[in-house]
């Protein structure tokens, strides 16, 4: 699950180049794996490669936070792609979200199909948009534009299916608020980077990036983890070579200790 649009992840083909190795190492020892400064190094690293740091492109937000709730629950074990085509049919076929609430589950489910467990995620939408409506008064959580962290936090954490990945994207991409969304990839580089134990969960990594990097870098950052992490930093046998942060990661260190 990510916020990034299939159309995002085309428009930024910046050449990638593996470190040059007279390029000064991190010193271990002065700055562990996972230290702040560690952090900071491999992001502003990532950004020069991806930049949605330093050239944030608005193609992941919104405008309405209920979309963007919406867009991730969709988005939720299923590719961008899918997701991407799911939610177009759905707004076709329901273009307000008051249709959709007025819509059957099984309308919505077969609208919403591409995108997988469809009657789960029609049960949950409905449901959703029912709680929203009854709190704001209407199906629109632009009110939340006016709320602090915690307490948007704790409203979207109490809707049944949204988890803490969710909440944070759509407190990252709809809201402006300081929140690093953990998805597969993400996770995946944490643990091989060293900034998290190799069997610790999404939420455990979130929390840990959400508490230690900069607020104003945690968006950006985590869509140049997402693009690091689709294209060189693969679950399955990663572009170590061809990585930006190849000299400073630990489990490439691991590997070159083994040889
Ligand atoms: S060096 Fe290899 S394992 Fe480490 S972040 Fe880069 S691609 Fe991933």
């Amino acid at each position: 699950m990510s916020r990034m649009t299939t159309a995002g992840t085309t428009a930024r083909k910046n050449k990638i180049s593996p470190r040059s190795e007279a390029e000064p190492r991190i010193n271990a020892a002065e700055h562990p794996y996972g230290s702040l400064e560690h952090i900071l190094l491999v992001l502003s690293r990532l950004d020069s490669v991806y930049g949605h740091e330093s050239t944030p492109s608005d193609a992941f937000a919104t405008g309405e936070p209920l979309d963007g709730l919406m867009l991730t629950l969709l988005s939720q074990n299923t590719n961008d792609r899918n997701r991407d085509v799911a939610y177009g049919a759905l707004r076709k076929k329901f273009p307000t979200w008051s249709d959709v609430a007025r819509a059957s589950k099984d309308e919505i489910t077969l609208a919403i199909k591409y995108a997988g467990l469809g009657d789960i995620k029609a049960e949950r939408m409905k449901a959703i948009l029912a709680i929203i409506a009854n709190d704001f008064g209407g199906y629109t959580l632009t009110r939340m534009r006016e709320w602090d962290s915690d307490r948007v936090r704790a409203y979207l954490s109490n809707l049944r299916g949204i988890g803490p990945k969710t909440v944070a994207c759509v407190m990252a991409f709809d809201l402006g608020l300081p929140a690093f969304p953990v998805d597969t990839h993400v996770a995946r580089i944490s643990r091989r980077l060293g900034w998290a134990g190799e069997k610790s969960t999404p939420e455990k990594i979130q929390i840990f990036l959400e508490k230690t990097v900069p607020p104003e870098r945690c968006g950006g950052g985590h869509l140049n983890m997402i693009e690091h992490g689709r294209r060189i930093c693969h679950a399955r046998a990663p572009e170590c070579s061809a990585c930006v942060v190849a000299d400073v990661c630990r489990e490439r260190s691991k590997s070159e200790d083994d040889l």
